[in-house]
């Protein structure tokens, strides 16, 4: 099994995907302020490196001044070692030797690293301040060595000097040696180059003159010791004088070596410091060339990652919505393409599962929709041939029992011959059913004509009063028949005239008190008419304290043949068709009629009509079919 990073990569979370983007703009910025740490601290190096240069470099300035006034204090001995003798030169030696010192402990500092500045570094520089250091010691005891020949020689009249003068003046005081101590004496004093020629010949002569003199030979050899004592101590001084020389000449080269050393020193430090100073312009350089690419680099990967992170995290959500949107329209084939590991995948597979059952659910509905379309057809036409064949049969039936009643009439009559007792009681059973019959096939045929629009509505001015009045004369006689009162009553807020098919209107009315008298034995039946302004309707309100409507049948009994069952409705007849055709007829008028009952204490049936009151309005209000009303009677019965 190979693995594929990128699919790899797809299928983790969201989560996941957004902090590998951190992780890696985190990265970058990293290595970004590592790259810059570098830089700085290669910058901060070369800084020290200058400033410890710079300070070695003015310390070593001062060594080599220390050197150049020990130098001067050499030469100021010199001059008085000629003019003031040999006391005043030594204490300018030990001046210069001051000066050697300090220079030993700068130089001891610069290479311990006591200085402020720190280790000095390489070796190459420690060899350097270590030959120096050796230089200077040399010197210093250079120093000390001339110190001590100078005072060891003292002039005429002490030390080495007196020794040289002090015998041949003894000679001078029995004999002439004048000439040997103006040379010695001149030369002990000031050390001249010409004495130093004449003394061995002035000695050579006076030890001549003391040979060929007529003094005793006792004095002779005394004489000559004491000249042998003088010339031994000259060459002792001669000696002295030559080594004095002799350092005077080193310490003139030490001095000059000295100050050579630390002039390269110097100009070692300062090639240093060129150098650091050009390092430190380097990696500012490099700094100022390179950051900016690395800032830019940062930021394109970081834009890019961005780009790609949110395509790879919106472009699925986006695919996800637009496919939902096409399925929403109804394109149930389509399906999520992205189902890779992630939440947005997750979400397009268990979408894809969605919409399969959604697709198979739809399939199914469509199915039964077309079944059901067909079953509303069917039940339409079925509807359709039930009211022509009742239209057709009521037609049929009203000829004959017209005829029948006609001869029932005649019989009564007794236009065909007298007739006995019973058979006028027949004949009048006769009649009376006919009666019946025909009212049962005049609702009928009113039904089907309602239900099939075959009647027309007249809208025309009325006035609900007059028709409140008229009802009441006309239920008069079946009130009293049953002894029942019959109260009405006329809401004042209702307009004088309304708009409405005043004959429809009644037939509503009279069928509803009638169904309250049929159903009530004592109490009372009620008749009103109230405004509801604020609904825009008004009301016709039925109200009887007779045997009520169990709740079951409430819905029941406004359908076609419908009567709530029992022997109590059996024995008070009727059709089971006056609901119907009252419910068809307020449908008709854009009203609607409702049923409160209470069994056993009586029933209010109340029908809303919208309010009109121009003929304008009423174009705008035409009754709607009630042929659903009468599929819906199909379904039902
Ligand atoms: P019919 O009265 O000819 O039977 P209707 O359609 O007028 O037919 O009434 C259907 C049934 O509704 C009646 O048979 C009766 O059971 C019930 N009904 C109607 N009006 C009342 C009422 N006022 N009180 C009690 N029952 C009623």
């Amino acid at each position: 099994m190979t693995l594929n990073p990128l699919r790899w990569f797809e299928n983790r979370p969201i989560r996941v995907k957004l902090l590998f983007g951190f992780g890696v703009i985190l990265l970058l910025m990293l290595i970004q302020n590592m790259f810059n740490y570098l830089i700085y601290t290669t910058t901060e190096q070369a800084r020290q490196t200058l400033l410890a240069a710079q300070d070695e470099a003015t310390m070593a300035y001062e060594i080599s001044a220390q050197f150049q006034n020990a130098r001067g204090v050499m030469a100021d001995a010199s001059i008085a070692f000629i003019l003031e003798g040999l006391d005043t030169a030594v204490a300018y030696y030990n001046g210069s030797q001051t000066h050697g010192q300090v220079a030993l402990e700068m130089i001891d500092n610069l290479a311990s690293g006591e200085s402020e500045l720190g280790d000095t570094g390489d070796a190459e520089k420690r060899a350097a301040l270590a030959a120096l250091r050796a230089n200077v010691i040399d010197y210093d005891s250079t120093i000390g060595l001339l110190r001590d020949a100078a005072a060891a020689r003292g002039d005429s009249e002490s030390r080495l000097g007196g020794d040289v003068v002090a015998p041949l003046r003894e000679i001078n005081e029995v004999f002439d040696a004048e000439a040997a101590l103006t040379w010695v004496e001149r030369y002990t004093n000031s050390v001249s180059q010409s004495a130093v020629l004449e003394i061995p010949k002035a000695f050579t002569n006076l030890q001549n003159d003391i040979e060929a003199s007529d003094l005793s030979d006792d004095e002779k050899a005394r004489l000559k010791d004491l000249l042998n004592q003088s010339r031994t101590a000259f060459s002792v001084l001669l000696q002295n004088d030559f080594g004095l020389f002799e350092k005077l000449d080193k310490m003139n080269t030490l001095s000059q070596s000295l100050i050579d050393q630390i002039n390269d020193y110097v100009a070692d430090r300062k090639a240093e410091q060129a150098e650091a100073l050009e390092k430190q312009e380097d990696a500012q350089a490099r700094r100022e060339r390179y950051l900016p690419v690395m800032v830019g680099i940062t930021l394109l990967v970081s834009i890019l990652l961005a780009i790609e992170l949110s395509r790879r995290i919106t472009s699925p959500v986006r695919s996800l919505t637009e496919t939902a949107s096409q399925i929403a329209n109804g394109n149930y084939d389509l399906r999520v393409e992205n189902t890779t590991g992630d939440e947005v995948g997750r979400l397009g597979a268990s979408f894809n599962v969605m919409v399969e059952a959604i697709a198979q659910r739809e399939a199914e509905l469509l199915k039964q929709t077309h079944e059901l379309r067909i079953a509303t057809a069917k039940a339409r036409e079925a509807a359709r041939v039930r009211r022509e064949f009742l239209a057709n049969v009521s037609h049929e039936l009203r000829t004959p029992l017209n005829a029948i009643l006609g001869f029932s009439d005649g019989l009564l009559m007794e236009m065909y011959g007298a007739l006995n007792e019973k058979q006028l009681h027949k004949t009048r059973r006769l009649r009376e059913n006919g009666i019946r019959l025909l009212a049962l096939v005049d609702d009928i045929l009113d039904l089907t004509r309602i239900e099939s629009r075959r009647i027309e509505l007249r809208p025309a001015p009325f006035s609900p009063g007059h028709l409140v009045d008229r009802m009441k004369q006309q239920m008069k006689s079946l009130a009293d028949e049953k002894s029942l009162t019959l109260d009405t009553h006329l809401d004042p807020n209702l307009p004088d005239s309304l708009i409405g098919d005043e004959q429809r209107i009644e037939q509503v009315v009279v069928n509803l008190l009638s169904n309250a008298f049929k159903f009530t034995d004592q109490g009372s039946v009620s008749l009103a008419a109230r405004a509801q302004p604020e609904q825009n309707t008004w009301l016709i309100e039925v109200k009887d304290t007779g045997i009520g409507i169990p709740p079951h049948a409430k819905d029941i009994i406004f359908e076609e043949f419908r009567q709530v069952d029992g022997s109590s409705t059996r024995a008070r007849k009727g059709s089971g068709l006056g609901l119907a055709i009252t419910r068809n007829l307020v449908r008709l008028m854009n009203g609607h009629i409702g049923v409160e009952s209470d069994l056993g204490r009586g029933s209010t049936f109340t029908v809303t009509l919208p309010l009109i009151t121009s003929i304008n309005e009423s174009e705008m209000t035409v009754g709607t079919s009630p042929e659903l009303d009468s599929a819906g009677a199909v379904d039902g019965g």
